[in-house]
């Protein structure tokens, strides 16, 4: 159906794509600037679209060393070693767009359409809670049926559902963009981040892409993180689905985003995704624009660098040995033991991906007790954490609490504490055992005082039977 009237009528485009475009042309930074622009980052400020841009001129193999370099500090520096772990939810996929990328569009006739009831609903947050989840990610495609009023429930659903320890204690959601009121709705809710991917900053390639239905609106989706702001959603997730068109050109795209949102609401996006196009049913793209795993990985080196604060997810669409080797670049967050066909945590074969049923071809399938001992053989610590939520530090306040001696005072003792009731109440014994001897040596690292004495507390409380315990 062509679009009658644009809802978008009257904003403003703030994707400056010429001086993006220009950027790209721009001569290779000599070492001295890339010096530069790598002392910045390692300040901890957010940088420029110019110094961005220099960032990404580079391909000298010794300054490209020196970034990943600066791009692992940085993110040990920000957030420590912990890794928040979650798990998407898939509520629906009927649709009405035609997203020429996506299995769910309206017009591919081999997807299976479903939407999850109540009570199924509540099997697969059963499977999840038993499995030791306790963040998600809803996702819904875009339909009149999956209205404010509806995700709204959905997400109250989640919230009061318990299987033993077992409980969701943050419910985050990738939908369409709303207007303002339905954002106020799903914040009553109690929802954490709103994400919205732009999929391409790049207006013709956009356009091309979505031939048809309300996304086919570039504006309307651009201005839907700030709605969600105006209608009180101070936590909103940005990103951009690589391998539509020059990666470069989407992270600039990002990162003009990011600097809008700060600007205008005195907060960047909280999170930054990332996806990669992957294999989806009955899709026939042009694959000219395909990003390679090398360029990936300088992609996510320069969002940390771009970002310092900004939480970078990394997604079970990436196989299992990159996402190892990716993690240690700037990623934050990661899923695990994710299915994304519709009721594929209480029905589906774990070892079976039906493309009918999803959205796309995810690459790790692990199990997530298998990707929590990865994690620990890392020396990462898995997390699921969501204390700054429950107390109100989001939005601008986030920010502040972000600094310096913030992690090891909160996050990493609440890291610790969430790990710990993981390897309680779900873990194997030798995932334990890893567990245990990881919390041992963090608490090795922490000096004597009440900082200390308060976490061996609430350590031995958990063991008591005490949950949910943080700073
Ligand atoms: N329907 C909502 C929307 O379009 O905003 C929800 C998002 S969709 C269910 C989640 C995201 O998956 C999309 O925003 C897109 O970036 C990504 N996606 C879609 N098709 C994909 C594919 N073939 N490979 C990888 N990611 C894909
Ligand atoms: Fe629908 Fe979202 Fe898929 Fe587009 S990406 S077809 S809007 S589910």
């Amino acid at each position: 159906m062509p679009l009658v009237k644009p809802q978008s009528e009257g904003l403003v485009d703030f994707i400056p794509g010429a001086r993006l475009e220009a950027l790209l042309r721009r001569a290779p930074a000599d070492a001295a600037e890339v010096r530069d622009v790598l002392a910045k980052s390692l300040a901890k400020q957010r940088l420029s679209l110019e110094e961005m841009g220099a960032l990404l001129s580079v391909s000298d193999p010794a300054l490209l060393a020196a970034m990943f370099e600066a791009a692992r500090t940085l993110k040990k520096t920000v957030y420590g070693n912990r890794i928040v772990l979650f798990a998407p939810l898939y509520i629906g996929n009927k649709c009405v767009n035609s997203c020429k990328y996506c299995g769910f569009r309206a017009e591919n006739p081999e997807n299976l359409r479903r939407t999850l009831a109540p009570a199924e609903i509540r099997a697969e947050l059963t499977a999840l809670e038993n499995t030791g989840h306790k963040r998600l990610i809803l996702v819904f495609g875009e339909h009149a049926d999956y209205d404010a009023d509806f995700i709204a429930e959905c997400v109250r659903t989640c919230y009061a559902h318990k299987v033993g320890f077992g409980e969701i204690r943050r419910v985050n959601i990738n939908a369409a963009p709303l207007d303002v009121a339905g954002y106020r709705k799903l914040k009553a809710a109690g929802i954490g981040t709103y994400q919205i991917f732009q999929e391409s900053y790049h207006r013709p390639t956009y356009e091309q892409v979505h031939p048809r239905g309300p996304k086919a609106d570039f504006l309307w989706r651009l201005h839907g993180l700030d709605r969600a702001q105006e209608g009180g959603c101070d936590d909103v997730g940005i990103g951009a689905l690589f391998g539509l068109h020059d990666w470069r050109f989407e992270a600039l795209g990002l990162l003009a985003h990011t600097i809008h949102l700060e600007e205008r609401f005195n907060v960047g996006p909280h999170t930054i995704s990332f996806p990669r196009l992957k294999v989806a049913s009955n899709i026939d793209l042009d694959r000219s624009w395909e990003l390679a795993d090398a360029d990936f990985k300088r992609l996510i080196a320069i969002l940390r660098l771009a970002v310092p604060y900004t939480g970078m997810i990394l997604t079970a669409r990436e196989p299992a040995a990159l996402r190892r080797e990716l993690l240690e670049f700037g990623c934050s967050q990661i899923d695990a033991g994710t299915r994304i066909e519709l009721g594929g945590y209480s029905e589906g074969d774990p070892e079976l991906q039906d493309l009918r049923r999803e959205q796309f071809k995810i690459g790790d399938s692990r199990p997530l007790d298998q990707v929590v001992g990865e994690l620990l053989d890392l020396g990462e610590i898995p997390s699921y954490c969501t204390a700054c939520y429950r107390q109100g530090r989001t939005g601008e306040h986030f920010m502040e609490f972000a600094i310096p001696g913030f992690i090891k005072r909160f996050c990493t003792p609440n890291a610790l504490l969430t790990l710990k009731e993981y390897l309680t109440d779900y873990a194997s014994p030798a995932v334990r055992a890893k567990g245990e001897a990881l919390i041992a040596a963090e608490l090795a690292k922490l000096p004597a005082g009440e900082a200390k004495q308060q976490l061996l507390e609430r350590l031995a409380a958990i063991e008591q039977g005490r949950r949910d315990l943080f700073f």
